[in-house]
């Protein structure tokens, strides 16, 4: 009831911010932004098409894997994601379900992508952790699960591939319990083993939701809800087992708390099956029900900007070169405040110059939309936004500023060379793009000098990505030399000499102004952190 506005509510606002429309608060609270986080193959893009599925679309799911595809847009980045069977694009999917706005953030699966992910995670309000049944966690999972954790947003738990062989539920569970720390409680649970999915046990209301296969999981799955007494009729032990185990751990105290839920507590668990769209609707209503919708972001001040005040974004993904016709470069934002109207003049933070808002697109997969408006958790693709980077703010009105994101420690360094010297302009316009767009860390010392700067990253495919596109939008072929460090640490200037004085060891400069020591390996470190404790050496944001 609260939810809807009334006319007094239109004046009010219409006072403190023009533009805003009656129904702010109302779309403010219909929306739920949320990404998959899971390890590659656990089965996100088939659970992203089956979600899409169930949702009346407003972007195409076909789009997913291109089916809808125009050739031109067919790009180089594409054609590297399509050779190494990797997403590398990060977009969103948005569709309509039950009378809310669904923004499903993609994230790159790969693991040399995670600072893009981490990225990612920064625009998002909730996160499902999507688990093969057979597999339990997963590296992948485990760091994504992490900066969930650090970034408190809370994690509903999807129990994938139900329909294979797999692990005992209360196996897997109890495998989330003990190695994150984070309490499972049943929410659907299912009603036959692994790999003989007959459906699902409604835990709360102790209903039996059966399911019909369909050919492929390519339409929704028939359902059909049976009480307790007919569900035992009909499914025997297999019913008795499934209402055991989950009432076993409901009376341990595993049961769904929304507080202990949005304090990254608990995580309600549902098994699913996406390739049959078993238990997908439930994933669904899960989050319409009970994850967060958007809320206030803290800013650089020590405030924060509620959903109400005038528009603000934060950019959190650079993408260029998408489209090989021209050349472009995405910068997407999340909208934190206000409304979003395509044509808006905002401010760059960062700058305090204007940025006008002509060109706002939805991106997903390759089909691009004209957006026209948007609110706080939408995502919108701006084109053409050479000054964004990745944490970067937009606002109207009222001025404000969201911290920086955080980047990660690198873990690989190359050496980059021009391969010829008459291409030097180039070639350092194509390395402050990369350096600006967060593609990689640049570093630099006096001692290497400017022609030969040194990238960091947090995997060595990011250095690909660096080649090919200095080749693709600069025309510049560029060298790489792997360089004999596998760590960083932050120092500072009264440690720099003694620390460049070490074996093993090279002190830099990041564009960002901070000093990083880079060190050959950890037995160097220990032996330094032993040797000269009085020199700086701190850890950076780690990528695990
Ligand atoms: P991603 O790498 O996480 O995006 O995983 P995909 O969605 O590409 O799925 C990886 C593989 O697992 C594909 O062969 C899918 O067909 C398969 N898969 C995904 N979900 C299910 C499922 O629920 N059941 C079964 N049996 N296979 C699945």
């Amino acid at each position: 009831k609260a939810l809807v506005s009334t006319p007094s509510d239109l004046s009010s606002s219409a006072e403190t911010t023009p533009a805003a429309p009656k129904n702010l608060r109302h779309e403010v609270n219909r929306r739920r932004t949320f990404a998959v986080i899971s390890h590659p193959d656990a089965g996100k893009s088939t659970l992203t098409e089956a979600l899409a599925l169930h949702a009346r679309k407003i972007s195409e799911a076909g789009a997913i894997h291109g089916k809808a595809g125009r050739k031109s847009t067919v790009s180089d980045w594409m054609e590297m994601e399509k050779a190494r069977g990797i997403s590398v694009s990060s977009t969103a999917l948005q569709f309509e379900y039950d009378d809310h706005t669904i923004n499903l953030v993609d994230t790159p699966g790969h693991a040399d992508f995670s600072e893009d992910t981490y990225r990612v995670l920064t625009a998002v309000d909730a996160a499902v952790m999507l688990i093969d049944a057979a597999k339990g966690l997963e590296p992948q999972t485990l760091k994504l699960f992490q900066v969930c954790r650090h970034r408190g947003i809370p994690v509903i738990t999807v129990i994938n591939k139900w329909d294979r062989p797999g692990r005992t539920p209360l196996e897997l569970l109890d495998e989330i319990d003990e190695r994150i720390g984070l309490t499972p409680t049943p929410m659907f649970w299912p009603v036959g083993i692994a790999g003989d999915f007959r459906g699902l046990l409604d835990v709360a209301k102790h209903e039996y939701i059966h399911f019909t296969r369909t050919a492929g999981g390519a339409t929704i799955a028939p359902e059909e809800y049976l009480d307790a007494d007919a569900a035992a009729a009909r499914e025997g032990d297999e019913w008795t087992t499934a209402l055991e185990e989950s009432e076993l751990l409901v009376e341990s105290g595993q049961h769904h708390d929304v507080d202990a839920f949005l304090a990254g507590r608990t995580s309600p668990v549902i098994f699913a099956s996406a390739m049959l769209n078993f238990g997908v609707h439930q994933i669904l209503d899960a989050l319409v029900s009970f994850a967060p919708a958007p809320g206030p972001r803290p800013d650089v001040a020590g405030g924060a900007r509620d959903v109400t005040d005038p528009f603000s974004a934060v950019v959190f993904k650079v993408q260029a070169g998408m489209d090989t016709a021209h050349r472009d470069r995405l910068a997407f934002m999340r909208v934190v405040s206000g409304v979003f109207e395509r044509g808006m003049v905002v401010t760059h933070a960062q700058t305090g110059k204007p940025f006008a808002t002509k060109y706002a697109l939805t991106v997903f997969g390759r089909e691009r939309t004209t957006v026209e408006n948007a609110y706080p958790g939408d995502v919108v693709g701006l084109v053409n936004a050479t000054a964004l980077a990745p944490g970067h703010t937009l606002y109207a009105e009222r001025k404000v500023e969201f911290p920086p994101i955080p980047s990660f420690a690198p873990e690989h360094f190359s050496i980059l060379r021009a391969e010829s010297a008459a291409k030097y302009k180039q070639f350092r316009r194509a390395v402050d793009q990369m350096d600006s767009e967060g593609v990689v860390q640049i570093l630099r010392n006096d001692l290497r000098g400017d022609a030969s700067p040194v990238l960091a990253a947090v995997g060595p495919m990011q250095f690909e990505v660096v080649a090919a596109r200095m080749k693709s939008e600069f025309g510049v072929e560029a060298r790489m030399e792997p360089l004999g460090y596998s760590l960083a640490r932050r120092t500072d200037a009264e440690s720099a000499d003694e620390l460049n004085r070490q074996r093993g060891i090279e002190v830099f400069t990041r564009s960002d102004g901070v000093l990083l020591a880079l060190v050959s390996d950890k037995w160097r470190l220990q032996y330094i952190e032993k040797e000269l404790p009085h020199l700086t050496l701190e850890p950076l944001v780690a990528a695990a």
